[in-house]
């Protein structure tokens, strides 16, 4: 139906394969190794202390992230959660518990606009997969009654997860990535790697040290551009993160040529439509950046800047439709825009 379209993923697998040869085996030499994980191009780059073991083990660890939180996959413990709504609690494992304790809280903190229960939703729309689609207004309308984050019941003592409600789907997909880069640094510091950069579709973490020393630097996606240019330069020491959340993750345009985007407005059942086209989040924790990057989106410029600002060693970038951007305000100590087209604005 939209053949002249590729989402951000279909374009994604091309890649791979160019990414996969570039693989090099001998230590000292940066190592590279790409692989389609957890629905998009997951990629390591090496610096210092590299071995084929560590990255056969952060692999090994992002399959099994991806084969108990994948929304989509069947057979995961997420899936199992989701057919047991409204009939019993089904164990889960402790990572599972922790990454839907911390979308929880995210949801908490943004009264909702961050729901980790959009799972009927995202459901509907189908976007980025076959059969994406306009839903029937009536259809948005008898699903949004099943959006709702309050009702879940994580329970750590039993170790089970209960969505109280026949229907109600859970959907992981704005914070597992997250969490997958922290497990993969976690994986690689302990097979001592020294130096590399994680780069999970974009959700990008920086570990230990560039062998001459330098700071990292990672670019900030060119929401408007989607061949991968940059905006700017993130400087960053080891262990920093970057995750963006945009409009042009995942899309496709209506027979009404409206552009349809992937993250959700929890009260209307539509993409949100507040005017951004991408919320960057800068941080230590990867989970907290992929949790808040979607989070900053859905709230929109005023409240997301606000929460940024509240939160310590947290910086935040926006960018609107106009071209504008809008940074926090320790956020110029490490990132630089460097596209001219931008504008560098101030909130009123
Ligand atoms: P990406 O997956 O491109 O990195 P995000 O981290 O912003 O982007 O996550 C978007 C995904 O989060 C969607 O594909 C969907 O699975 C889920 N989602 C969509 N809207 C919401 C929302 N309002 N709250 C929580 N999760 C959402
Ligand atoms: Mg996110």
């Amino acid at each position: 139906m939209h053949a002249a379209l590729f989402s951000s993923t279909r374009r994604i697998a091309f890649l791979t394969v160019a990414f996969v040869a570039l693989a090099s085996s001998c230590s000292g030499k940066p190592m590279d190794r790409s692989d389609l994980v957890l629905g998009t191009v997951c990629s390591i780059r090496i610096l210092d202390g590299g071995s084929e073991k560590a990255l056969d083990a952060a692999f090994a660890r992002l399959r099994e992230i991806e084969a108990s939180m994948s929304a989509n996959a069947a057979g995961t413990v997420v899936a199992a959660i989701n057919a047991a709504a409204g009939e019993a609690p089904v164990a889960a494992p402790a990572d599972v518990r922790f990454v839907t304790g911390k979308a929880l809280w995210y949801a908490a903190l943004s009264r909702g606009a961050f729901d980790p229960t959009i799972g009927p939703i995202v459901k509907l729309w189908n976007i980025g997969l076959d059969g994406e689609r306009v839903p029937a207004p009536e259809e948005i309308t008898a699903a949004l009654p099943l959006v709702d984050y309050s009702s879940v019941r994580l329970d750590d003592e039993a170790g089970t997860v209960f969505l109280p409600r026949r229907g109600m789907l859970i959907d992981l997909g704005a914070i597992a990535k997250g969490y997958a880069a922290d497990e993969v640094a976690r994986v690689l510091l302990e097979k001592r790697v020294k130096g590399a950069v994680i780069d999970l579709g974009g959700n990008v973490k920086v570990i230990g040290k560039k062998p001459d020393g330098s700071k990292w630097r990672i670019g900030i996606q060119n929401p408007f551009d989607d061949r991968g240019a940059h905006i700017g330069i993130a400087t960053l020491e080891g262990g920093a993160t970057v995750v963006t959340s945009g409009v042009y993750e995942r899309y496709f345009i209506g027979d009404d040529g409206e552009h349809y985007h992937h993250i959700f407005d929890t009260k209307t059942g539509y993409p949100v439509r507040n005017g951004l086209v991408s919320v960057t989040i800068i941080t230590s924790s990867s989970i907290d950046a992929d949790g808040l990057s979607t989070t900053l989106f859905s709230l929109g410029l005023k409240e997301g800047m606000a929460l940024a600002e509240s939160l310590e060693h947290v910086e935040a970038v926006f960018i609107d439709e106009e071209r504008r951007v809008y940074m926090s305000s320790g956020a110029s100590d490490v990132f630089q825009l460097g596209d001219p087209s931008f504008t560098l604005t101030s909130l009123p």
